[in-house]
């Protein structure tokens, strides 16, 4: 599959799932604080190279894949290196558009325990701030009010390109591991291209 096309595919993906985010937020009320990207600051966030090829691939349009690899190759912070701690923006994501699929599930999303019950997945922030809307939304959401369920988007993003999507990496690793994808593509892709 042409790396565009598989961006493409994993952005339309984001688009379906941001869609059921917006209509939970709206149905529950919870939000996230202006400002806060606490849960950015983890320092165990783990995620797929598969998520992260949109964010690569911009990068490689925008001229700085180069730039970003070396800083991602030489950090041992384990801190994911898109956040931008002085940012006074909504969040302190400095790639909003192009954050991946943890992101975006994580806070407004379900996963399923073993009993098969949706539990929500949000964190400490919305639960003691938000306690009386996230304990609302525990109750509908048991009353099959449409939460999106994180595995099942794993799923989905596995079926766009399993081999991308099979290993899970901190994230700092997880976005250099796209952006070798994006550049050992490109470097094929011009060398077929020389050849010819
Ligand atoms: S990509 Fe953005 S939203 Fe995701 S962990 Fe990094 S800073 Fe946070």
């Amino acid at each position: 599959m042409r790396l565009e096309e598989l961006s493409e595919q994993v952005q339309d993906l984001f688009s379906r799932l941001d869609e059921s985010i917006s209509q939970f937020q709206s149905a529950t009320t919870l939000h996230c604080g202006w400002g806060c990207g606490k849960c950015c600051f983890k320092p165990d966030i783990e995620a797929t190279p598969l998520e992260f090829i949109p964010f690569a691939l911009h990068l490689y349009k925008s001229g700085r894949a180069d730039e970003w690899y070396e800083k991602l190759r030489s950090t041992q912070d384990p801190v994911c290196m898109i956040l931008n701690p002085t940012s006074d923006a909504q969040g302190l994501c400095s790639e909003y558009k192009h954050r991946g699929l943890i992101c975006r599930l994580f806070g407004y999303s379900a996963r399923t325990n073993k009993y098969g019950k949706k539990e929500m997945v949000t964190c400490s922030i919305i639960k003691t701030e938000q306690a009386d809307a996230y304990q609302r939304a525990e109750a509908a959401i048991d009353n099959e009010l449409a939460v999106p369920v994180m595995n099942q988007y794993y799923l989905q993003l596995t079926s766009i390109d399993p081999e991308l999507a099979r290993d899970f990496y901190p994230i700092n690793v997880a976005i250099r591991k796209a952006l070798e994808t994006v550049l050992q593509y490109y470097t094929y892709h011009d060398q077929e291209d020389t050849d010819r």
